[in-house]
């Protein structure tokens, strides 16, 4: 299939912003998208994730800044104007049309000639593997097949950006894992420039060139998936992408990047992410995989603690582990450590990232010490 003749250089947000009865869900969102980037707008619920999508479609009008194309605003234009394809969560396909139908029927409307449309309809369908399929209509067809005549229909428009919002999460684990795949493979070999709504920080990484991440409708961090899984700018973002362990302590000593910390008795060094000066609180983050089970007792970075729930994960072992003065802590290996086992847990200075304890951090002290009830 052809590249979009509409193609642009660049889609730019400027200070975009949404809120509903003075209240904003989406605050000043700055984003430069290259044409053919693959972007990922990820965050928990309530974040703003979709209604950035939904300004961006033009199905929200904006209530704070604009949206450019190539330097000419597109905010203003009415959402059919815009030239965007859009995929939903639930698929929103025409359930008592065909599936070459569904494709169609975009097509139809732009009133482009009946062979355009066959040969567009047909290309689609080959993309996603489902010419055997053209004549059945949606009800017929599995979840991920479904999802897939959603991504022909956006696809066969050529559009200039396609927006998707969650098109994964109703499928199972296993199709989720292959869908991301074929999502990918698509954008890869149409170069369609995509941004992509998730709230799995697993799917964004394996999928996207870059990542916004979102919290309270503000931009935590814009970044690469290596450059947000290995330097979260702040605790919330490493608490999303999955350090798991959490720890309120307090500063000892700086020393140029590192930083000493101790507190529930133990003592730590670690990376300093921010501004820190001795006697701050601070929030400190370590994936549980970064953890070590065979530490020695007393050298730096060893916290002596007791394991009490162990699950396999596949190839790894979680464990909730809790340290003499009952702190709750999170560790995942390879091999299987034994209930009730004291063990010493150890951990490198540059896998502990040590935030500034935000305003947040004090409101939300229960969280270093959340139970292992679950693992993952
Ligand atoms: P989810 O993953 O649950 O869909 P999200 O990150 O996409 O969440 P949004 O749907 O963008 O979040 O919502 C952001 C905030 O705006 C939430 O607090 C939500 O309650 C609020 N909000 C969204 N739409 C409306 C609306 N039409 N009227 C009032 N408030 C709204």
């Amino acid at each position: 299939m052809p590249l979009s003749p509409h193609s642009f250089e660049s889609l730019e947000l400027a200070h975009v912003g949404r809120s509903f009865g003075g209240r904003a869900a989406l605050a000043d969102l700055n984003l430069t998208i290259r044409a053919g980037e693959f972007i990922a707008l990820l965050g928990p619920s309530g974040c703003g994730k979709s209604t950035a999508l939904n300004c961006l479609a033009g199905l929200l009008p904006l209530t704070e800044g604009k949206i450019l194309i190539d330097g000419q605003r597109v905010d203003t234009l009415p959402s059919e104007k815009r030239d965007f394809g859009m995929v939903f969560q639930n698929y929103a396909l025409f359930p008592h049309m065909s599936v070459a139908k569904n494709i169609a029927f975009g097509l139809q409307m732009r009133k482009l000639p009946r062979d355009e449309v066959a040969r567009r309809v047909d290309e689609a369908l080959a993309l996603v593997k489902l010419q055997e399929h053209a004549k059945k209509l949606p009800g017929q067809l599995s979840g991920g097949q479904q999802q897939r005549v959603a991504i022909a229909r956006a696809v066969a428009l050529e559009p200039r950006l396609v927006l998707m919002d969650e098109p994964l999460s109703n499928l199972d684990a296993k199709l989720r894992i292959e869908m991301r795949a074929e999502i990918r493979r698509l954008h890869q070999s149409l170069g369609l420039t995509t941004v992509y709504v998730t709230h799995d920080q697993e799917e964004a990484l394996s999928m996207a060139d870059r990542l916004v991440v979102l919290r309270d409708g503000r931009v935590q961090q814009i970044g690469t998936p290596e450059e947000l899984h290995d330097y979260p700018a702040n605790w919330h973002v490493a608490d999303f992408m999955g350090y798991r362990n959490l720890l309120d302590l307090t500063v000892d000593r700086v020393d140029g990047e590192l930083a000493h910390v101790s507190g529930h008795g133990i003592r730590l060094v670690g990376r300093s992410v921010g501004t820190i000066a001795e006697g701050d609180l601070v929030r400190v983050a370590i994936r549980p995989s970064d953890f070590a089970l065979d530490g020695t007792p007393g050298e730096v970075n060893s916290i002596r603690a007791t394991v009490n729930l162990v699950e396999y994960q596949g190839r790894e072992f979680a464990s909730g582990l809790t340290s003499s003065e009952g702190l709750n802590l999170f560790a995942q290996t390879e091999h299987a450590p034994r209930t009730g086992d004291q063990v010493t847990m150890s951990v490198r200075p540059e896998s502990v990232l040590v935030y500034p304890a935000d305003l947040d951090a004090a409101a939300d002290a229960g969280a270093p010490s959340r139970p292992a009830e679950v693992l993952v």
